[in-house]
């Protein structure tokens, strides 16, 4: 545990626990108090500086006079504040939307701010080990900060270099973001989608979405997170910032991912700063994306392009959707183990992996990754990723408490489908709830949600 002395007031104890400080002490109250400061969450204020009383603890509304107000009274204030930081702080934890919280506490004094923007540039390594790769919360990306988060560098990185854009298609179409999310439940994707309704070879189209704070979502990872919930201030303008980070994701991405043509269906706006990147650019957004000027040209486009191609099967794109999607979630080597031979069954978001009649694993709308079956664990097995050891003499059911853990991938994140070996044998599956180094060192709480055991 990491105690920090004489450090920690309301505006700054969501900071301080993100950045890893366990537990704090009054100290910053008493000495507020002592100067006749009040502390809030939002900042410090003198008693001077306020007209009224200022908010409605349990001190504060037994009196109508702020001058009046002494040192115990501003004490029992300043306590106040500091407890319903913590509540705020703890409940924020177990949701796992500390990050939001802490951005919006930063904003308020400059030296905060420089904190977390340090954090994120020069500690990236030790927030991204911490930082799950699944989460039920959305993302809220209102700050600059939220550019360089963890989770989005996280996204970005694997993206170009474990993504694989489906093997099949020949002609990239980059679209814009919509606000609903994933985004081909939205109003826009799905008008996007009609225009490739009555084309004889759709599925030679690659969709890749750009994006702000993500940069660029290839549509196969449309349900995995952040990808899957992010909420951002929509403006329709482009910071430099914003335009550098996607003009150089895309420049990445294309270096990897090749194509015959582009469709840039995007507004006028982002067409600016994209269209010299891409290969043979075809502009189909006259004005808005969904205007019917802009959906009849995307149509026009896109039927003439596809013609000229093989025909690419249905069965054969789902599978190299997922194989995509396999890539970024293992890493392309274990995509290509899991996914060898098999089919893909069931209906988007759906999709079950299939060795002839055994099932492998699944993608589900939920955890937007593949979860794996135990036939689909021991095809993985022997790559040495991804596993979690634990002691020869521990039953295993239900779950994996710290102490059982006798090794882990250092690799494994919160979140990550994980291969538990006792033995050195696959016995179990699941999700891990610790991140590989914490298994092995912690001395207590749960390590993995076990899904299937031998
Ligand atoms: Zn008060």
């Amino acid at each position: 545990m990491i105690y920090l002395p004489c450090v920690g007031d309301p505006t700054s104890v969501s900071l301080l626990t993100y950045m890893g400080v366990d537990f704090f002490d009054s100290f910053s109250a008493l000495m507020a108090a002592r100067n006749e400061i009040f502390l809030f969450p939002t900042g410090f204020y003198r008693k001077n500086q306020l007209p009224e009383i200022p908010c409605c603890c349990p001190t504060c509304v037994t009196t109508d006079d702020v001058s009046s107000m002494g040192y115990g009274e501003i004490l029992q204030h300043n306590y106040a504040m500091l407890f319903s930081e913590l509540k705020l702080v703890r409940n924020a934890i177990v949701t796992g939307s500390l990050r939001e919280l802490v951005e919006v506490r930063v904003r308020t004094r400059p030296h905060l701010a420089a904190l977390l923007h340090i954090l994120d540039l020069h500690h990236y390594k030790f927030l991204e080990e911490r930082t799950p790769v699944v989460r039920k919360t959305s993302l809220i990306a209102t700050t600059k900060d939220s550019l360089v988060r963890p989770e989005i560098r996280r996204f970005q990185d694997r993206v170009i270099q474990r993504f694989e854009k489906p093997a099949s298609t020949k002609i990239l179409l980059l679209l814009p973001c919509s606000a609903k999310k994933p985004y081909s439940f939205s109003k826009s994707h799905k008008l996007f989608r009609e225009c490739f309704l009555n084309l004889a070879n759709p599925f030679v189209v690659h969709e890749v979405i750009l994006t702000s704070p993500l940069g660029l979502v290839p549509r196969e990872l449309e349900l995995t997170y952040p990808a899957s919930s992010y909420d951002i201030a929509v403006t329709g303008h482009w910071d430099e910032d914003e335009k550098k980070m996607i003009r150089a994701l895309l420049q990445g991405f294309l270096k990897k991912n090749t194509y015959d043509a582009t469709i840039i269906h995007l507004p006028p706006a982002m067409q600016t700063f994209v269209s010299d990147l891409v290969n043979q650019p075809q502009a189909t957004c006259i004005d808005s994306p969904t205007s019917d000027t802009s959906l009849t040209a995307l149509s026009n486009v896109l039927q003439e392009l596809t013609q000229g191609y093989d025909r690419v099967k249905l069965q054969r794109r789902m599978y190299e959707n997922i194989m995509s999607l396999a890539a970024y979630q293992f890493g392309p080597a274990l995509a290509k183990h899991l996914m060898k031979d098999c089919t893909i069954s069931g209906k988007y978001p759906y999709q079950k992996i299939m060795d002839k009649t055994t099932q492998l694993g699944m993608l589900t709308e939920e955890r937007g990754l593949l979860s794996l079956t135990m036939d689909g664990a021991s095809r993985l097995v022997e790559t040495e990723q991804y596993w979690v050891e634990i002691y020869d003499d521990f039953i295993l059911k239900g779950s994996i408490f710290a102490p059982g853990v006798k090794d882990a991938d250092d690799s494994i994140r919160i979140g990550d489908e994980v291969l538990v070996k006792k033995n050195n044998r696959l016995c179990g599956v699941g999700v891990a709830l610790m991140n590989g180094t914490e298994m092995i060192q912690s001395s207590h709480g749960e390590a993995v949600k076990i899904r299937h055991h031998t």
